[in-house]
């Protein structure tokens, strides 16, 4: 403090240190301690920095595989639904889906008051072309006499596979003289087309159609179908390639 009698004493730092030697051990332990803990403390810091870059990345990855997968199962649920309600053979509504579809139609129209028909479509003589050419032949010839079927309706006329080479329109909001101009314009339709294969083999086909109207009785689609059906079967009896309306 060089106060008196000190105040001319001359010393230096080595004098101070072997004055306090324990403080100055002590000190620089103490300051040895603090530079370690900086030094492990930057290091872990800078692993946690790794880290969480690594974190954020398997985030990044992690995000978009969940979006691809997401992607995957919507595609995947869409093909299911399709898969359900689809005619294997002829892609047009299996029996289940055009009950559905033609039993809101129904529903719709009794509420409303509106015009609804189902046209009854039996092939004539199928058994034959089976028997006669195999039923592969007979499958492609089901999947044309859908596609000639399918390009005289419009998109929101229902048109479903109800068994074999049975098949069934479901029609709204036409009145019964649009019906018949529909239904002979298929028949015709049906009749005009050639199944062809190879040169030399054509197989031609008729259909018979029945008709049935809602109404104000009718409870279920079934009520409109089981007339429609016993239009059909007047159609078969009357001898067959013909309209016929219950
Ligand atoms: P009709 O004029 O009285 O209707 O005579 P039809 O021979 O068409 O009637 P029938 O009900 O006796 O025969 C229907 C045939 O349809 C019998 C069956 O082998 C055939 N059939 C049903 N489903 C399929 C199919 O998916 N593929 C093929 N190739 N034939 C089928
Ligand atoms: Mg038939
Ligand atoms: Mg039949």
């Amino acid at each position: 403090l060089r106060m008196f009698p000190y105040d001319d004493t001359s010393f230096t730092l080595i004098d101070v240190i072997e004055k306090y030697p324990y403080q100055f051990i002590l000190l620089f332990l103490f300051l040895g301690a603090i530079f370690m803990s900086i030094l492990r403390i930057q290091k872990l810091n800078h692993q946690l920095k790794t880290h969480a870059q690594e974190i954020e990345r398997f985030n990044a990855t992690l995000e978009e595989e969940v979006k691809e997968r997401t992607h995957e199962l919507t595609l995947l649920n869409t093909k299911l639904k399709e898969l359900a309600n689809t005619d294997e053979l002829t892609k047009i509504h299996n029996r289940r889906h055009f009950l559905q579809l033609a039993s809101f139609y129904f529903h719709s129209a009794k509420r409303h008051r509106l015009p609804l028909y189902i046209l009854s479509l039996d092939i004539d003589f199928f058994k034959h072309v089976n028997d006669t050419h195999g039923h592969h032949v007979g499958d492609d010839v089901l999947k044309l006499f859908c596609t000639t079927v399918t390009k005289s309706l419009r998109k929101d006329d229902l048109f479903g596979r109800i068994g074999g080479e049975e098949f069934s329109i479901c029609v709204q909001n036409t009145p019964l003289e649009g019906i018949l101009i529909l239904a002979e314009k298929i028949r015709a339709s049906v009749e005009e087309s050639v199944y062809k294969k190879g040169h030399d083999l054509l197989i031609r086909i008729t259909v018979s159609i029945g008709i049935s109207g809602i109404t104000p009785s009718d409870e279920t689609i079934f009520d409109i179908m089981k007339r429609s059906d016993d239009a059909l079967y007047i159609a078969k009896e009357s001898g067959r390639n013909q309209v016929r309306v219950q």
